[in-house]
């Protein structure tokens, strides 16, 4: 398949503040002429941003037409609140959501005596089976190349990973990785295990390397040494920095696509410039960026 063909995902937040908010409009309105093949938004765990996740939903639903997937979470919601969700999210004419766990709110790690926190179910493949029974909704969910900082074991994350796939779920996503080898194998090792939908590489271009540092070591996404110490290099050059980052995303874009991967989902922090750099990089035309009918995992 033509890397024109892959499709093209890209993730955004809900903005918190009035000037996030005019910040993330210029945003949509320089990345909405690329045609992804869909806008993602993320869902604070907690409820913090349950009504912000929708807002923006339809911000972009109603300013760009784009298919728009909020994400999901079994956190900060029951089962009721989550079929409404649904119902609000159908009303607007979404028609894809990327299911997921969700971590506890900050501060509130179960157990510690805090106030309990809604959590319609204790594992995504709960909510997928949920939203498959729901009806009407692509499903997407995450995956973990290095393997979810919980687990005990890599075929212990494995098996709970089928398990959401065979739950329901139309595609995957993975959490971001720099080492393709750890995509690679993971692929290999589903694959054999007899999952077939579509394993879209999460891609996180490196425009801060200390938020990405902070931020890997909560979801466990390795930092390759030679990586750490060329940005390092670059700490007082944030421009710098930042140009390292796209050059090597692009590199690494590039070498998936060649190598298969069906798609990317590039998280974009809410900015513009390293997807449009990507996006050139690539040779990616603005509009042609196809969604492809979605493959089940054998019964
Ligand atoms: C593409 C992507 C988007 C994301 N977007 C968001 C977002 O918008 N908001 C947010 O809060 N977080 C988001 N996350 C982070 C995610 O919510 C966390 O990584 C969370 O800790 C796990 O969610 P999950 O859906 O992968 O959980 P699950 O698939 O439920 O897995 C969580 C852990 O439990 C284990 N497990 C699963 N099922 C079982 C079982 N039956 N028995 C025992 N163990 C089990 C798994 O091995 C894993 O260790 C995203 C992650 C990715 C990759």
């Amino acid at each position: 398949m033509a890397i024109e063909d892959r499709r093209i995902s890209l993730e955004f937040f809900p903005p918190k503040t009035a000037a996030g908010k005019r910040r993330f409009g210029k945003v949509l309105s320089r990345l909405s002429p690329l045609q992804p093949s869909f806008a993602s938004v993320t869902f604070g765990a907690g409820g913090s941003t349950r009504e912000g996740s929708f807002e923006t939903a339809a911000e972009i639903v109603r300013t760009t037409g784009l298919k728009v997937t909020p994400h999901l979470s079994c956190i900060g919601s029951n089962v009721e609140q989550l079929g409404r969700q649904l119902e609000l999210y159908r009303e607007i004419g979404v028609r894809h959501v990327l299911a997921l766990r969700g971590d506890p709110p900050e501060g509130q790690d179960a157990g510690d005596g805090s106030e309990p926190y809604p959590q319609a179910f204790p594992y995504a493949d709960g909510l997928v089976k949920f939203i498959r029974d729901f009806g009407g909704f692509r499903i997407s969910v995450a995956c973990y190349p290095e393997f979810h900082p919980e687990s005990s074991a890599p075929e212990h994350d494995m098996q709970n990973f089928v398990r959401k796939v065979k739950a329901g779920a139309d595609e995957a996503i993975t959490q971001y990785f720099f080492n393709n080898d750890a995509y690679y194998r993971f692929v290999e090792w589903a694959q054999r295990l007899g999952v077939d939908i579509p394993i879209v590489p999460g891609l996180m271009p490196i425009t801060d390397f200390r938020q990405v540092e902070r931020f890997s070591g909560f979801c466990g996404a390795d930092i390759p040494r030679w990586l750490r110490l060329r940005m390092e290099a670059l700490e007082n050059d944030p421009k710098g920095q930042s140009e390292l980052g796209i050059e090597l995303a692009a590199r690494q874009a590039e070498e998936l696509l060649r190598n298969g991967a069906p798609g990317l989902h590039i998280y974009t922090l809410n900015r513009s410039e390293a997807t449009l750099r990507l996006w050139d990089h690539l040779g990616l035309p603005r509009s042609a960026t196809t969604h492809s009918p979605a493959m089940r995992t054998a019964p």
